[in-house]
């Protein structure tokens, strides 16, 4: 029987348990980069109306609902 103290065992169920909190952290925020860069991409600013818009698709030339000028 392998004989361990109190103190050990504590020891390891903390850091066991902070360690799948840190992992788990690190894989909401690679999630949430991963979201907030796809919303970018489809995310448009008129240059006459200073208007932010997200589009269906990332079109190049989407044009702006509000004034209908094209964007970039
Ligand atoms: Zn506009």
């Amino acid at each position: 029987m392998i004989r361990v103290s109190i103190t050990s065992m504590v020891l390891v169920l903390v850091c066991t348990s902070a360690g799948i909190v840190v992992l788990l952290w690190l894989l909401s925020e690679w999630l949430r980069s991963r979201r907030e860069a796809r919303l970018r991409r489809r995310a448009k600013k008129c240059p006459l109306c200073f208007f932010e818009f997200l589009t269906a698709a990332p079109l190049p030339q989407a044009p702006c609902p509000r004034c209908d000028a094209p964007t970039e």
